[in-house]
């Protein structure tokens, strides 16, 4: 099943990025809202940018966004070296393909992270990469709504 990740985990702290490092994996794609913010927060939890700042010291690291707001995109940028990518039209695989091919590296040394079976999964997988399916970062703040579109949502990825 294409929607499937490779790994599905609670956490971004969940990972075990020594494991991967020791891999053939030289990147790491994160996606933004939800993933590594709460959605349209526009400020990174602290433990999460000096998880990212720290990854970006072994790792060639981006987030690839679909947000749209160059504004937002640029404050969030603004915050750390690391590149933050808008517009990038997930499921396609084109802006990261596009990235990848500016760092010089291949599909086959990158791992797509998200909250997204849809979006970020898909993405992934249609790039070619490794995918982990992370929970959202909000998840037991969020409304009811939207617990219940994400869930329906994940049901498309069992099996
Ligand atoms: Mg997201």
């Amino acid at each position: 099943m294409i929607l499937k990740p490779d790994y599905n985990v609670v956490s971004l702290f969940d990972i075990d990025y020594n494991e991967i490092g020791q891999s053939e994996i030289k990147a790491i794609l994160f996606d933004l809202d939800s993933t590594v913010m709460p959605s349209k927060s526009g400020k990174y939890p602290e433990h999460v940018l000096s998880l990212l700042e720290s990854l970006s010291k072994s790792f060639t690291i981006a987030i690839i966004s679909n947000n749209k707001n160059k504004e937002y995109i640029a404050k969030v940028q603004s915050m750390s070296d690391f590149p933050v990518i808008g517009h990038a039209n997930k499921p396609s695989p084109k802006v990261m393909r596009e990235f990848l091919e500016l760092v010089e590296l291949t599909p086959q040394q990158t791992v797509v992270i998200g909250d997204r079976p849809l979006t970020d999964i898909l993405a992934g997988k249609l790039l070619g990469a490794k995918t982990i399916l992370v929970d959202s970062i909000t998840k037991d703040t969020e409304n009811k709504l939207t617990r219940f579109v994400r869930k329906l949502e994940r049901l498309t990825i069992r099996k």
